[in-house]
């Protein structure tokens, strides 16, 4: 059975997308078997990784709305190891259409059931709001991964997060983790940047991740050519970051035996 990670932050442009494009392909270059599912009607990581949103005729909506398969829809990348359950636009209407749908918080796990075991790794890509696609991602999860960015709002709304995880755990998920903070978009010359990575971390402790990922240009490029900073410059300071990043998760993972 694969691990099913929920990277998730209400908060729009702290890294999400980045995070889990860099660390999914930095994990996949591993040698791991990854899917990542975009859920965010942005379709950023779809683009991200060279897919056109707009020429979709099927994606994670599919899946959600018309239970299709996972499995007839993703989209092998070129990273190596690494598929793709796209999104576009159409999924603004699945948060709509499940309102009244009963299980309505359940049917990205479902779809996620059909395909267990067949990937190493599973990453949500979570929108940028606690609404019902991010509960979706907090139910198909084990554990969820917060990128914070290093600016001086980092904190607001991580409490309402851990109090929206909390009530996924009590409600439908009770095994659901933390599986850490990940600093994002750091700036050592920054004395403001440095301040709020130590209130992170006196805060958080060893939920933080020690990786640290800083404000580099290739991670903000990449995208724009359709690749993982990986493959569009992998000697830079974020591709490695990401590299490390997955390294050091990958010995967490081993170290609890999760
Ligand atoms: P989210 O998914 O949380 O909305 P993104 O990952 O899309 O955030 O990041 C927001 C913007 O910041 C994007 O334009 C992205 O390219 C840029 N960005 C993210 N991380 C970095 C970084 N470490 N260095 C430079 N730019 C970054
Ligand atoms: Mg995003």
């Amino acid at each position: 059975m694969g691990r099913i990670i929920a990277v998730a932050n209400q908060k729009g442009g702290v890294g999400k997308t980045t995070t889990c494009v860099n660390l999914s392909s930095a994990i996949a270059i591993q040698g791991k078997s990854v899917l990542l599912v975009d859920l965010d009607p942005q379709g950023n990581a779809t683009s991200g990784l060279g897919v056109d949103p707009r020429s979709l005729t099927k994606t994670v909506y599919n899946c959600l709305i018309e239970k299709d398969n996972p499995k007839d829809i993703w989209i092998k990348t070129d990273v190596p190891g690494l598929f793709l359950l796209p999104a576009n636009a159409d999924l603004a209407g699945a948060e709509i259409e499940l309102v009244n749908v009963e299980g309505r918080e359940q049917h990205l796990k479902e779809a996620l059931l059909k395909v267990a075991g067949l990937h190493d790794f599973v990453f949500l890509d979570c929108p940028p709001a606690l609404g019902l696609l991010t509960i979706n991602a907090l139910n198909a999860a084990q554990s969820v991964l917060v990128p914070v960015q290093c600016e001086y709002y980092a904190m607001e709304g991580l409490s309402r997060l851990l109090s929206s995880i909390d009530r996924v755990r009590q409600s439908w998920n009770p095994s659901l983790i933390l599986e850490g903070i990940v600093l994002t978009m750091f700036d050592a010359r920054n004395t403001l940047a440095r301040q709020v990575s130590e209130q992170v971390r006196s805060h958080f402790g060893a939920q933080v991740f020690q990786a640290v990922i800083p404000r580099n240009v290739t991670l903000a490029e990449a995208p724009s050519y359709g690749r993982p900073g990986i493959l569009y410059n992998a000697a830079s300071s974020g591709s490695q970051a990401y590299v490390a990043l997955a390294k050091e998760y990958l010995s967490h993972g081993e170290k609890s035996a999760r």
